[in-house]
């Protein structure tokens, strides 16, 4: 049995605990105290994501509430389709292939996590008396995570979902699609900001007073919960590569890349991993320096990633004892600019005719950039496809000269009707759609 550790000590807390909550009392992340270790062959025995997952992820369930429920949660989780599509070769041939981690709901990688999470939680709570109070999701998102955790959440016994986004300040698209879904999930339009939604649920989550009425619970990205299935995909794609792969992951809050890593020290015959930052660069100014810095975010076209100060910063440092050298043996950062992105589009559209999105196409050509320097890494190349093109239409389509027709998961849910309610940006405005059961 694994026990879980926040990153800043405290005692050992089980399964149970730190799926239902996003940070350890002490400020802390949860983090597993060992990991397991599996030969790549017994790991390539699988049929398939779900099995391979339920194999990875056995030994954190093992003696817990959820062991037996884990083949149908992975099931749950990783039901839709994980291909790996050629890209055009990098420099000096190199092999270098896509994960399409977007055929989800939602068509981004956050619906693996978060529907891994619902599918958790949802059990947990079954296991509760009937009498015990439903559990409120309360989000703030700036676009991806709030529509994949609405999705993941929708129609599940015992949960709601509120989701707060910043009035005006998302896609269309995506505010339709965070409004589309069952009673149980409600989104908010918050007249103001990102930070001022996040601003919000922090209010929310100290305060006592609203605590005592309503059961609060959180799905964010910093949630072991999610990260641990995200580990599974980066897996099954290095069980497609039976000489062992390199892997690039397209990195704000290090969440991603951080799954990579764990999938590496299991076992899963992954060598080397690139992570690939747009202009927010405290990643890679970290690895170049030997010391870490946060920073206020700066805009970007691949918007989800615009992160200046990563959350999972300290899930890595803990995870190495500080030490940068051993970071660096086995994760390099690049930051790619908004330009790169926007070139490495056109040249991959020219090239094969693939449509990348601009989180991925930042990670397709920090591939590139790699590899036409000395010393590269020798080996395939798999890059991380973060999202579905169409989910960036404005930025994709005037620089390939064509439109990107929507998935039809997403296609689907721009048929639905959507609606959403509005309110200013304090708690008192909150608090009614907080206790509205
Ligand atoms: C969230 C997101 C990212 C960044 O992932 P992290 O886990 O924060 O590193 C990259 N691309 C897309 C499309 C995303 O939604």
């Amino acid at each position: 049995m694994i026990a879980f550790r926040s990153t800043r000590g405290g005692g050992n807390a089980d399964l149970r605990t730190v799926l239902q909550s996003g940070t350890a009392p002490d400020g802390g992340l949860y983090m597993p105290q060992r990991l397991p270790r599996f030969r790549r062959e017994a790991l390539a025995e699988s049929a398939g994501p779900a099995e391979l997952a339920e194999r990875l992820l056995n030994p954190f369930f093992e003696g817990s509430l959820l062991a037996e429920a884990l083949p149908e949660i992975c099931r749950d989780a990783f039901a839709c389709p994980l291909p790996l599509t050629e890209l055009s070769p990098g420099p000096n041939g190199a092999r270098l292939r896509l994960l399409e981690l977007f055929h989800g709901p939602t068509a981004a990688f956050k619906d693996y996590g978060a529907r891994f999470l619902a599918a958790c939680l949802e059990r947990v709570l079954a296991e509760e008396p009937a009498s015990s109070p439903p559990l409120t999701i309360l989000v703030a998102t700036s676009g991806d995570t709030g529509a994949a955790v609405a999705s993941a959440f929708s129609g599940r016994d015992k949960t709601r979902v509120v989701v707060l986004f910043p009035k005006g300040r998302i896609s269309p698209r995506q505010e339709h699609h965070l409004g589309c879904w069952d009673d149980n999930v409600l989104s908010i339009a918050v007249s103001g900001a990102f930070d001022d939604c996040q601003r919000l649920v922090k209010r929310a989550f100290s305060s006592a007073r609203l605590r005592g009425k309503v059961r609060l619970g959180s799905a964010n990205s910093i949630n072991l919960g999610r990260l641990l299935p995200q580990s599974a995909y980066h897996a099954w794609g290095a069980m497609n590569a039976p000489q062992g792969t390199n892997f690039v992951v397209p990195t704000g809050n290090l969440g991603n890349a951080f799954a990579c890593l764990l999938a590496r020290e299991m076992g899963a015959g992954i060598g080397r991993i690139l992570m690939s930052t747009n202009a927010n660069r405290a990643i890679g100014d970290y690895l170049d320096r030997g010391f870490y810095e946060g920073r206020e975010s700066i805009g970007t076209l691949a918007n989800a990633m615009d992160v200046g100060d990563p959350s999972n910063m300290e899930r890595l440092q803990h995870y190495f004892g500080g030490d940068v050298a051993r970071i660096r043996e086995a994760l390099a950062a690049v930051s790619i600019s908004d330009e790169r992105i926007q070139a490495r589009i056109r040249q991959e559209h020219d090239r094969s005719g693939i449509v990348l999105c601009p989180h991925t196409a930042a990670g397709v050509d920090a591939c590139h950039g790699r590899l036409s320097l000395p010393g590269a890494p020798a080996g395939d190349w798999i890059v991380a496809a973060t999202a579905h093109p169409a989910k960036f239409e404005s930025v994709v389509e005037p620089l390939i000269g064509t439109t990107v027709a929507p998935p039809p998961q997403l296609a689907e849910l721009l048929s639905r009707s959507s609606s959403h309610a509005e309110i200013r940006p304090d708690l008192a405005a909150l608090t009614p759609y907080l206790l509205r059961s």
